[in-house]
């Protein structure tokens, strides 16, 4: 019974320590591999410790060196306060007891020891500085992923309202259309024109919106290969019935990597812009050129123009200026907000120039696409700009 307990015992123990022994082994290596610098440089000052031991006449050397390595590590390290508290003690202990030793002997002088409390105490304000930093670092670092939450939460919320919104007002308008077409009664066709006109607007604004809203979403754009001179022709052509004077202006050969549909929306909401504000015989003039690595997209009228002091503000949400259009009958200041959002997701940029009683250039900058596979071909530009 014992020969043959002993060797099950036995075995049960050689596995026990087996076990033992690797995580054991596991623990030093992960300690080693987590506190390698901590470890490196107490040997470090433990032969720092013995050099001054050894030679008093050179001491100050390698006692400064333990001081600057322990502000050197710290830095690194940010140990935490009893850690902190424990380090500083034991290299004041270690220092000023060779020191202490020294003095008493007669190797070094009295005032040296001296020394000791005030690198002690200024490392001690050292990491009063630095821990004041960090946790001023942790509060912006929290303040702002608070604030990502919070601007996510808005945009959703502002997302989900569009959308909500986008249902009935389509209904109301299908009700509306059909009064306009039924009613008998001129006053009451009037009335639901009216009510026509405001929905088609709060339809604008919703899907402006929605737009503005989804900037950051990461199916916002569908980029592919955009022929820049073909949109622009494209662009002219849809938009040449409305009476102005339409004019193609220079046109690249350089295409951009975009989203074709984006593109035209920012496009459309600059040509609306210009329709604005320029009379029925006036120019309005659409062309796109390089520019270094980048293709621009001009929409040119010869219309009202906008006043300096609002030039700076137009690209900004909910920004109208004062042209004559009421509040009422007027866009809601979205279509400029929504063109720069458009350009931006692209990584490019808007630009405007305008003078007052003479016109205005709307310009989207766009990077040049560097290959130019899968291109469509290109479109009769005579056909389309004559
Ligand atoms: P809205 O939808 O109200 O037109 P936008 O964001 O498109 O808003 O334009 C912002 C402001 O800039 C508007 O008040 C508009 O009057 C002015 N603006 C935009 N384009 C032009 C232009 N081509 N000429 C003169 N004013 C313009």
């Amino acid at each position: 019974m014992q020969s043959s307990a002993e060797p099950a015992a036995a075995g049960a123990s050689a596995r026990d320590t087996g076990g033992s022994a690797r995580p054991l082994a596991d623990r030093i290596y992960r300690f080693g591999r987590m506190y390698w610098l901590d470890i490196a440089w107490a040997a470090f000052v433990a032969l720092n410790l013995i050099a001054m031991r050894l030679s008093p006449a050179w001491g100050s050397v390698p006692f400064l060196v333990i001081w600057i390595s322990l502000t050197l590590v710290y830095g690194f390290r940010l140990w935490h306060t009893g850690s902190t508290v424990l380090t500083v003690g034991v290299v004041t202990l270690a220092t000023g007891g060779i020191i202490g030793w020294q003095v008493v002997r007669g190797e070094q002088d009295a005032d040296y020891l001296a020394e000791v409390p005030l690198l002690a105490a200024m490392f001690v304000i050292m990491v009063w500085h630095a821990r004041r930093r960090q946790s001023a670092m942790e509060e912006i670092k929290r303040v702002s992923e608070h604030n990502l939450v919070l601007l996510g939460q808005q945009r959703q919320f502002l997302q989900d309202v569009s959308h909500e919104l986008g249902t009935p007002i389509t209904i109301a308008l299908g009700h509306a259309e059909l009064i306009t077409h039924a009613a008998t009664d001129q006053a009451i066709a009037k009335d639901a024109r009216v009510a026509v006109e405001e929905l088609l607007r709060m339809r604008r604004l919703a899907n402006r919106l929605v737009l503005l809203a989804s900037t950051d979403s990461p199916d916002f754009l569908r980029p592919a290969p955009v022929d820049t001179a073909e949109l622009m022709m494209e662009t002219l052509h849809r938009w040449s019935q409305t009476p102005r004077r339409w004019s193609l202006g220079a046109l690249t050969d350089t295409p951009v990597q975009a989203d074709r549909d984006r593109l035209t929306l920012a496009l459309d909401a600059l040509i609306e812009n210009a329709v604005e504000h320029t009379d029925p015989g006036a120019r309005i003039e659409l062309s796109a050129r390089r520019a270094g690595d980048e293709v621009v997209l001009a929409v040119r009228d010869w219309g009202s123009g906008i006043p300096a002091a609002d030039i700076g503000h137009v690209f900004d949400r909910f920004t109208r200026v004062g042209t004559g259009r009421s509040r009422d009958t007027g866009g809601f200041g979205l279509g400029l907000a929504v063109v720069k959002a458009i350009a931006q997701a692209h990584h490019g940029s808007v630009d405007v120039r305008s003078t007052v009683g003479e016109g205005s250039v709307f310009e989207l900058f766009l990077p040049a696409a560097t290959g130019r596979a899968g291109l469509a071909s290109p479109l009769n530009r005579q056909a389309l700009s004559g």
